[in-house]
């Protein structure tokens, strides 16, 4: 399939370690389902499973014989799978209090239905509640924010903060209009997105919903992690997969425990995370286990901050053995991550754990790793490393940040104003 595509159950993609099919969910799932999961991995792919930046389960290593099979036991574990068109809400929908946005969500891949084939693979719609979760940084190609008034104010493209308002619609018209837009898209072109629509030429089926937005109001960013409450009978704990990747059979342990400790339900959830539902005691039993099986249950993990694709010696393409240095980084360089400095390894200039620009980019290359600064692994790199001079770097980059930081500057900032050509010249000469 072509990179622009999206891998799904039908349609798999070739990776480095061979094909990836993505299980994509739009409800959680029993700790029993998730088990079996974690055994259709072993039994099909490399017993390897990730959980995408956008929530989504994966399972690697398959042929496309395999991903055949693994398709025909996935759908008779009768899961809420997701088909067709994405759209994205908030892995808390229906048991937090406020908007639930299952019902319009549900509404607009119906209404979609139609368009399957004519809309661009990568399209997605993102259903923003403002609730203990938020989706505000996922790109979506059309985004719906809830106001308190019954009604979704409309961005185009883009994160919340970036992506263009055109009005605001009516719960009862929001549907329609959205199968609108998709239907504009789809006449545009199959690879229409939404950043690439010209506001001036919206359809008259689009503007005659669309009233004058509210103004929005932008709450502080949440993102719970950990256990937290969710009512007086329901928790829930959310942890998150290191690198966004977990052993099979580590996760089915973690389910199978999950199960005896009477845990209701288990969603991926946005930033490589998993949160499990249930009464407290269940869900704080299970966070012993967690930690135990290796997955990151402290919020300020510096893991959390870490991009890094399977790398050496998992990807044939690799250059870089992205998970040892991440780990690396993580345990001798916490000075790195105050929150506002991620760093992305990447095993070779494709980049497939972080296509978007990173503030510091590792790529591996034939001949040791670029360091790639505020861009994509495509861009020029501030500074060439000779081969197994990553670590050395990474705690050259530590070391200045701790001298050169100003009282309330950030990490981030603080590398701004030094520039590229003050970061190189820390690393030492060189090219
Ligand atoms: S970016 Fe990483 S996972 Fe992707 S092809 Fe390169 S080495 Fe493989």
């Amino acid at each position: 399939m072509a990179r622009s595509a999206c891998p799904t159950l039908d349609a798999p993609m070739l990776t480095g370690d061979g094909y990836l099919s993505r299980v994509a969910l739009i409800d959680a799932i029993t700790p029993k389902q998730l088990a079996a999961l974690c055994s259709l991995s072993i039994a099909h792919g490399n017993g390897m499973l990730d959980i995408s930046a956008r929530g989504n389960l994966q399972i690697r290593g398959l042929t496309l014989a395999s991903a055949a099979k693994l398709e025909a036991d996935v759908r008779a574990l009768d899961l809420p799978l997701r088909e067709g068109l994405a759209v994205e809400w908030s892995p808390l929908a229906g048991l937090e209090t406020g908007n639930d946005p299952r019902p319009l969500g549900l509404a607009i891949m119906e209404a979609a239905r139609p368009l399957r084939g004519r809309l661009a693979p990568k399209l997605s719609v993102v259903l923003e509640t403002t609730g203990l979760i938020r989706l505000d940084d996922l790109l979506a190609d059309i985004r719906l924010v809830a106001t308190n008034k019954n009604a979704w104010n409309v961005f185009l493209g883009g994160t919340l903060q970036t992506g263009p308002g055109i009005g605001c619609v009516s719960d009862e018209n929001a549907a329609e209009c959205v199968c609108a837009l998709l239907t504009h898209f789809a006449d545009i072109g199959p690879k229409t997105r939404g950043r690439q629509i010209d506001m001036s030429s919206l359809p008259e089926n689009v503007l005659r919903d669309l009233n004058p937005s509210p103004p929005l109001v932008r709450l502080p960013q949440q993102s719970l992690f950990g256990l937290f409450a969710l009512g007086h009978r329901t928790h829930a704990l959310r942890v998150a997969l290191p690198f966004g990747q977990i052993k099979a059979q580590a996760l089915a342990e973690f389910a199978q425990r999950a199960e005896g400790f009477g845990i209701e339900g288990i969603r991926p959830a946005p930033d490589h995370s998993l949160i499990a539902f249930g009464v407290k005691e269940a869900c704080a039993n299970l966070h012993g286990v967690a930690e135990q099986v290796g997955l990151i249950v402290k919020a300020d993990d510096p893991l959390r901050q870490i991009d890094a694709c399977p790398g050496s010696p998992s990807c044939n393409s690799a250059r870089l053995e992205t998970h040892t240095l991440g780990r690396f980084a993580a345990r001798e360089t916490p000075a790195l991550f105050d929150g506002s400095l991620r760093l992305h390894l990447s095993g070779c200039v494709k980049g497939c754990a972080h296509p978007t620009p990173s503030p510091l980019a590792f790529i591996g290359t034939e001949n040791g790793s670029h360091l790639v600064f505020c861009g994509k692994t495509t861009d020029t790199p501030i500074k060439h490393l000779a081969p197994t001079a990553e670590k050395a770097a990474l705690a050259a980059l530590a070391r200045l940040i701790e001298t050169a930081r100003r009282d309330g500057e950030t990490n981030h900032d603080c590398l701004v104003r030094l520039g590229p050509n003050g970061i190189a010249a820390a690393l030492g000469e060189g090219p």
